[in-house]
């Protein structure tokens, strides 16, 4: 609170300071006349006196121009001939049409001019600096962070209730690996005796939301020791050398308190491979990994700090974060299968009140491609949705409208959509869903929708009947021919593509591409992959680095070009061959908006 009022006042100054600046140059700025307007005032003696300062002269008059004004001063632009105009000027003063005539050497800047604004500016920026850092070290309470460039690292031990392994529901084999480095920070010395050498960093690798996070806290919970934990995008600073100072200020910390755990989330934002990214290199960037890896190589092996690491791009590490000595430990955390999702949902069921019909397992087998985060929330929004409606306990429907809003992101029912908009939407999504019902083997439609959510103008909402790990190439062309539905839609029914579609054909395009490039099923590169060594999908752009030369990247660009286009004509021939179908679903969603699964599927069968 108090770091608010200081703020505010700080920027009451500020805009008070600026205001009054820029309202008194306003008040006393002279008003322009014409070059050749002064040369009549000058003829009339009606100008007193001419200062002439680079290319614009200041002239005084004896009096002002017209009655209703008592303007007397005014700003001339004199033309490019300078000379000729300071002959003139000198003519009149000769000719005593004009009492003074001055010449006024341009503005140069005092030497000590630069030196006084930057120290102003970098006062302004420490103050300011100094209060948000006071914010950010609130809960560390001291006065260990209020300095530029101290770590930012959050000491969580007191801030909240510890997790422990029971929290992190489903992710066994995780918890098994991570087990032998909670041993070690419990009884170090145990360790240290036989000579065995515990992994200083440990990388947690996995989609957002698959509870890397909780599992760091976990570890530190269960050996009931420090957690010290910051996240890559705070090290990346716009002062260079802060992030540097920061990674070294956050080990001297750690060892202080050591054993403890380090949590590093998000280390790609800094751990990004050096001089990968095109457009020059980001040198705060790098001085900050190499910081990180001097103080990780610059502490003995079991000296009880234990670096955790989270990403989900580990593909653009730097390879150096991953040698021996450093995140030598990978660890995946994926997203839940069936059982997991199960045990997810009863961990966050726990103080809930369900209404009989839900059966967790049963929404477990519902939710494939959701992760531990997503089901937390979709049983937080099913709460929310229940407390809305005064009811006590949380019903089956409830909760199927909270997961698709936390698939689709909430409705915007305010939002008017032109007909038009509401036409072509339907129509697309109608397309979707026509095409997910002709071919695809693992999809059901679940609800077509075309009130706009989250970021979508509508939606197609399907689900897999099973989780799949791995798929044929003759299901990832049919998700190819469900993304283009849409677009083919539009053509067949409106004549006209509209803007609507980009999200799919980006989809349709990285579908096509990985078929090419990674997956090694396209007719003319069987069996080859081309994409960076570390296993990412090739892209041409991301790092740069594509081991192919440039023939194989244009078979590349035809194969990806053939596989969309033969897509797209298939899926151009599946809604002709169907349009009946395709124009009543079409109908019904412009008259209802929302079509449930039943529902479309009657509508399906009856034309
Ligand atoms: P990540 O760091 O991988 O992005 P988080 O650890 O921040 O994910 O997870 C966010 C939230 O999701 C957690 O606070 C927790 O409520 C829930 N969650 C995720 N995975 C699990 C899990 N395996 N068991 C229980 N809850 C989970
Ligand atoms: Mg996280
Ligand atoms: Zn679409």
């Amino acid at each position: 609170m108090k770091y608010l009022k200081k703020q505010g006042i700080f920027l009451i100054i500020f805009i008070v300071i600026v205001g009054s600046i820029a309202f008194s140059s306003m008040k006393n700025s002279p008003q322009n006349m014409d070059y050749s307007r002064l040369l009549t005032e000058i003829q009339a003696g009606n100008v007193n006196s001419i200062v002439l300062e680079g290319d614009s002269a200041q002239i005084q008059l004896n009096a002002a121009l017209d009655e209703n004004s008592d303007i007397t001063g005014y700003n001339v632009t004199v033309p490019p001939d300078i000379t000729s105009a300071s002959d003139r000027f000198t003519q009149a003063l000769d000719n005593q049409l004009i009492q003074t005539y001055s010449i006024k050497p341009p503005w140069t800047m005092p030497w000590w001019y630069p030196i006084v604004l930057s120290i102003g500016f970098i006062i302004l920026l420490g103050t300011w600096f100094t209060l948000s850092q006071r914010q950010q070290g609130g809960s560390m309470g001291g006065n260990r962070a209020t300095a530029m460039g101290k770590s930012r690292a959050k000491l969580s031990v007191d801030d909240q209730k510890t997790v422990s392994f029971a929290d992190v529901a489903g992710a066994d084999e995780v918890k098994e690996e991570l087990e032998e480095i909670v041993e070690f920070l419990k009884a170090p010395d145990r360790f240290v005796e036989l000579g065995a050498r515990i992994p200083k960093g440990v990388l947690l690798i996995g989609p957002p939301g698959t509870g890397k996070t909780l599992l760091a806290k976990a570890v530190s919970g269960e050996a009931g020791v420090p957690f010290f934990s910051i996240s890559g995008s705070d090290f990346v600073e716009i002062f260079v050398g802060v992030g540097a100072s920061r990674v070294r200020d956050l080990f001297e910390q750690a060892k202080k308190q050591a054993p403890c755990i380090v949590f590093i989330d998000e280390i790609d934002a800094v751990g990004r491979q050096r001089g990968a990214n095109m457009g020059g290199g980001n040198d705060e960037r790098e001085q900050t990994l190499n910081q990180l890896l001097v103080e990780m190589d610059g502490f003995g092996i079991n000296e009880g700090v234990i670096i955790l690491a989270a990403t989900n791009r580990p593909d653009v590490l730097d390879p150096a974060l991953l040698r021996p000595g450093r995140f030598d430990r990978r660890v995946i955390v994926g997203l839940p299968d069936i059982k997991g999702r199960e045990q997810i949902l009863n961990v966050h069921a726990k103080g809930k009140p369900f209404a009989d019909d839900v059966k967790l397992d049963e929404l477990a087998r519902i939710t494939p491609g959701f992760s531990g985060a997503d089901l937390e929330n979709l049983l937080n929004e099913s709460a929310l949705l229940t407390a809305r409606e005064h009811k006590k306990v949380i019903n089956n429907e409830v909760i199927k409208e909270a997961a698709f809003k936390v698939m689709m992101g909430p409705e915007r029912k305010s939002h008017v959509m032109s007909d038009q908009d509401k036409k072509v939407t339907a129509y697309h999504e109608a397309g979707h869903a026509i095409a997910i019902k002709l071919i695809s083997s693992s999809r059901n439609v679940d609800r077509v929708s075309i009130i706009p959510s989250g970021m979508a103008g509508g939606y197609t909402a399907s689900r897999p009947t099973e989780d799949q790990s791995y798929h044929t190439k003759s299901q990832l062309i049919e998700e190819i021919i469900i993304a283009l539905g849409g677009r083919a839609a539009e053509e067949i029914v409106l004549n006209e593509v509209s803007t609507g579609a980009s999200s799919d054909l980006k989809r349709v395009n990285q579908i096509a591409r990985n078929i090419v490039t990674k997956y090694g099923m396209s007719d003319h590169l069987t069996n080859m992959i081309f994409g960076d060594e570390n296993g990412g999908s090739y892209d041409g752009r991301d790092y740069g680095s594509q081991n192919c030369s440039n023939e194989v990247a244009n078979i590349i660009d035809d194969e990806v070009k053939q596989i969309i286009d033969h897509a797209y004509q298939r899926t151009l021939a599946l809604l002709k061959e169907n349009i009946s179908k395709l124009h009543k679903l079409g109908e019904v969603l412009l008259e209802k908006e929302k079509v449930e699964g039943p529902e479309f599927e009657s509508i399906f069968m009856a034309v």
